[in-house]
């Protein structure tokens, strides 16, 4: 069976936008999305026109800074300290990656953690890994919405994530091992992979690799989750090899229109999310 993104993100800004409705009348303003894009990268530039979308979709206010690549990083940097200071902005986000040249991590670090909606810091990863979430990477977090449809049980089971990223595989290993799943964490160095995969209940893959999970790797009845995103040829693949891998899973997510739907409304959910904490304070 399919899981498909794109229906569970529908209902998922559906209930959204009328929390946010509440948020308004109770609060007298809209919960507000920054984001900062650097560069002409044309898939950055989908993805943050997406995001803005998204914001007016659910009644949400954004904010959009662009700058050209080779802009001074201090002159970014103001513009992330003012939003951090600015009392009526609840969410910064800094679309990655940046064009060469700049310093990723000290301009991530300025925006404050509680304004950290992608759920990148240090400090919301380190909860996460506490099983004390806050604020939860947006699309491991979409991807446990998504799991959540199933029905099934995840207690117990075991689950394979391909990816240690900071943004997915991690947290992703985090959050299943929270629903008590037994977790196993593969990357490149990983030896005998198709071996541990095989005998996965639950497989993520997040590895940017068009098809690379083989039907030969997938036990029968598996849920298997495509996180990956490759264009190849012009089309977007994800890093299954959906047409094998279909018949032999219990449910699987296609690409496009699979984990990519739900990215962008968790990062709407958690911007809500900020601004209720910040008015409940
Ligand atoms: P990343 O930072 O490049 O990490 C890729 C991971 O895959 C690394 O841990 C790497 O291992 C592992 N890997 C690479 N080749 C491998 C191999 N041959 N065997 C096993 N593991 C291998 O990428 P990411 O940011 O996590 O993203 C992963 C994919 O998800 C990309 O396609 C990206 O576009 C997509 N993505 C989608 C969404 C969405 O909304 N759907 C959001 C974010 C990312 P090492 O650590 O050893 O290098």
């Amino acid at each position: 069976m399919l899981i498909y993104g794109k229906a569970v993100s529908a209902d998922t800004r559906a209930q959204l936008k009328i929390k946010v409705a509440d948020f308004e009348k109770k609060y007298g303003r809209k919960p507000c999305l920054a984001v900062i894009i650097v560069g002409e990268d044309p898939a950055s530039q989908t993805y943050v026109r997406n995001k803005i979308a998204g914001c007016a979709e659910v009644g949400m206010k954004s904010l959009h800074y662009e700058y050209a690549a080779g802009t001074p990083q201090a002159e970014i940097e103001k513009t992330v300290k003012d939003l951090a200071a600015d009392d009526t902005v609840d969410g910064i986000l800094v679309q990655l990656p940046l064009p060469k040249g700049y310093d990723e991590k000290s301009l991530l670090e300025l925006i404050p953690d509680e304004k950290d909606v992608d759920g990148f810091s240090p400090t919301n990863l380190g909860l996460l890994a506490m099983n004390r979430p806050r604020t939860i990477s947006c699309t491991p977090f979409g991807v446990m919405k998504m799991l959540a449809t199933t029905g099934v049980d995840l207690k117990g089971k075991n689950a394979v994530v391909i990816g240690r990223s900071n943004t997915v595989g991690k947290p992703m290993a985090m959050l299943l091992l929270n629903a008590d799943c037994t977790v196993t964490v593969c990357h490149s160095k990983t030896e005998n992979l198709a071996e541990i995969t095989s005998k996965a209940d639950i497989l993520v893959a997040a590895i940017g690799r068009p098809k690379f999970v083989t039907a030969d790797m997938v036990k029968d009845g598996a849920i298997v989750i495509d996180v990956g995103i490759n264009r190849v040829d012009g089309k977007l693949v994800g890093d299954v090899d959906f047409e094998n891998v279909e018949k032999k899973a219990s449910f699987i997510t296609p690409v496009p229109g699979g984990v990519g739907p739900m990215t962008i409304t968790m990062l709407l959910a958690n911007t809500l999310q900020a601004a209720l904490a910040k008015a409940e304070k």
